[in-house]
């Protein structure tokens, strides 16, 4: 009922503005601005002005990658302004290299530095990035001032070239301005493709993203190799820009405010990062007069970034966002979706999962206990126990958020034990979570396209594939018709729904479910029974954990109880649900007790 409602919704509008006006206007917008650059008469405070804003700007879109799609932080931003803006000073003043090549030399070791710095830590997580990043730039300071033979310390590096065409003041800011409308052209339209989409899903949900086939470690490496190649970048045509830099302009103070320049403008777009970097050399200028009152000046400063992060949490853009998005209709689909198609192409072993003395240990707990049981091919399986016996550790570990303390696991006969989880994506593994996990930013199609995602190129017709993948999913469970709405737009059960979309697109051969009927109203839980008993009557098979007896008892054929984390009873279902160990243990009593009682 409910899902022919979905369908009779209108198709929504066509998105205007399309992507290649939207591209061509952006390409209009820098052109123009190229050529004010060339030709306006600014005089050479304004262009010094200019240039920072640009190449500042530049090192800003670093911060957009990886803090706004990725949400790592970076607190040494200035340090790797610092080493290209050093490369291009050093080499062009003391090695007499190119000013090209300076750059691409400093743009290189920027980012290869922010690959190493990121391999070394973002395997740890929570605050470590925090302090290293910190560390690394105090680091990179101390290096600048004192190792004086050569970066001649304090007194820093003059005479920097710049490039032969680009010598004047304005035609240098029309280089810096291209090159602004070329980086952020690319990070815009970084979230569209598949590496941005994948960050975007580290940053609203690691595990799900991980579950979902998505590299976690490698994806965060990434954008923190990337945000520390756009400071290089930025750094190297600063120092074209300025002839002289020297270490005090590339210290802590000056990543809090690569920061600031981001989180003020909004994070999550360079549209705001150019905002926020403008605002924040601009104002300081404007605000030169008050310079005579000692304190005052930093004062307003200071309550002025104060006040517009405390009324707009998302930063400028962000908050202009809101309005303008009610002029956006996101886009029609072109063709309906088509079918979904379940079983995979071909199976090898038997069993879809082998579990061998599988264990989990927290400390003295035995969450898991030298758990084995196997999974028919083809056949929908119920984990059951009481709260608290180890079901959802035992989906952990078969998912690989776990290490196992002992035991093998194999699915569909390949030995997966030692696999991280999206490499168990890869092998057929599909997963929800008893909370549910759906990256919260993105529409309800872009959370499918995610679990529809594997190992592959970014190309257009391939994304199309994709996309048609995952509209077939979402149709599978009845919600196609809202394919383009925000996750939070959807009721609990819907999201429910998702999640098994998500898991489903990715073309799993089996699929854990972990109380997918946990906080399901009887209509939904109704629906939900239905669901299921199509997806295992396409011959998916299902290994589902439940505390609903009449829905397990309804759609498994086969049925394992833990109880303590120990295995007390496995089986055919109707033998097992009569199973005289396993009334106790849900009756928490002796079963001759029980008799007696
Ligand atoms: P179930 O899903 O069957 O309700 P769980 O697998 O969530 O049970 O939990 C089994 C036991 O393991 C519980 O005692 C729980 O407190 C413990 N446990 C689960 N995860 C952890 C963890 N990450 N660290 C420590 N103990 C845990
Ligand atoms: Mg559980």
């Amino acid at each position: 009922m409910s899902v022919a409602a979905e369908a009779a919704k209108p198709a929504p509008a066509r998105r205007f503005p399309g992507p290649l006006a939207g591209a061509l206007a952006y390409m209009a917008a820098a052109a123009l601005a190229m050529l004010a650059a060339v030709f306006l008469p600014f005089d050479d405070y304004i262009l010094h002005i200019l240039v920072e804003t640009a190449t500042y700007a530049i090192a800003v879109f670093g911060l957009t990658v990886v803090l706004g799609l990725c949400g790592q932080i970076n607190l040494a931003q200035a340090a790797f302004f610092g080493l290209g803006a050093y490369a291009v000073g050093l080499g062009t003043a003391d090695l007499h290299l190119s000013f090209w090549l300076a750059l691409a030399g400093g743009a290189g070791i920027a980012l290869v530095m922010g690959a190493c710095l990121g391999m070394s830590t973002l395997r740890l997580g929570g605050h470590y990035l925090a302090m290293v990043t910190i560390s690394f730039q105090q680091i990179l300071t101390l290096v600048m001032i004192n190792w004086i033979a050569v970066t001649h310390g304090p007194d820093g590096v003059g005479n920097i070239a710049r490039p032969a065409w680009f010598s004047s003041g304005h035609g240098y800011l029309g280089l810096c301005i291209a090159a602004l409308a070329l980086v952020g052209y690319l990070v815009w339209r970084l979230p569209e493709t598949k590496l941005g989409r994948s960050m975007r899903a580290v940053r609203d949900n690691e595990l799900a993203a991980s579950v979902s086939g998505i590299d976690v470690y490698r994806i965060k490496v990434a954008a923190f190799a990337l945000c520390a190649l756009l400071g290089g970048i930025g750094g190297g045509l600063f120092a074209g820009g300025f002839s002289y830099v020297s270490p005090d302009q590339f210290s802590f103070a000056e990543s809090i405010v690569f920061l600031t320049m981001a989180l003020l403008g909004g994070v999550a777009s360079p549209i705001g990062a150019l905002i926020g970097t403008a605002l924040l050399i601009v104002l300081p200028e404007t605000l030169r007069f008050l310079k005579s009152v000692p304190g005052l000046y930093l004062a307003i400063y200071g309550l002025a970034v104060i006040l517009i992060i405390r009324f707009m949490p998302d930063g400028i853009w962000g908050f202009v966002q809101v309005y303008l998005r009610r002029f956006m209709k996101p886009a029609a689909f072109a063709r309906s979706a088509p079918e979904l198609v379940l079983v995979p192409a071909k199976l090898e072993a038997e069993s879809a999962l082998e579990v061998e003395g599988l264990s989990k240990h927290f400390g003295g707990l035995k969450a898991v206990d030298s758990v084995s049981f196997s999974v028919r091919r083809g056949s929908v399986h119920a984990l059951i126990g009481p709260n608290g016996s180890g079901k959802t550790t035992t989906l952990n570990v078969l998912s690989g958020l776990y290490t196992p303390t002992a035991g093998k696991i194999a699915l569909d006969g390949h030995d997966v034990t030692a696999l991280p989880p999206h490499a168990r994506t890869a092998v057929g593994l599909g997963r929800t979570f008893q909370n549910i996990r759906l990256f919260r930013s993105m529409s309800a199609l872009d959370n499918v396209v995610i679990g529809a995602e594997r190992p592959g190129h970014d190309l257009g017709r391939i994304h199309a594939a994709l996309v048609d993948q995952a509209r077939a999913a979402l149709a599978f469970v009845g919600l196609e018709g809202r394919a383009r709405d925000p996750i939070t737009s959807f009721s609990y059960g819907h999201q429910r729904l998702i999640e098994i979309a998500r898991a489903l697109a990715g073309n799993p051969t089996l699929l854990l479910l972990d109380e997918p009927a946990a906080g399901l109203n009887s209509t939904e839980k109704v629906e939900l029974r239905g669901l299921l008993k199509r997806i295992a009557g396409e011959g998916l098979t299902i290994l589902i954990i439940d505390h609903d007896m009449a829905l397990v008892s309804d759609v498994a054929e086969h049925i394992t109880v833990l109880n303590f984390g120990r295995r007390i009873a496995d089986g055919v279902a109707g033998e097992v649900l009569r199973n005289p160990d396993v009334i106790a243990a849900y009756l928490g009593a002796e079963p001759d007790v029980a008799h007696r009682a």
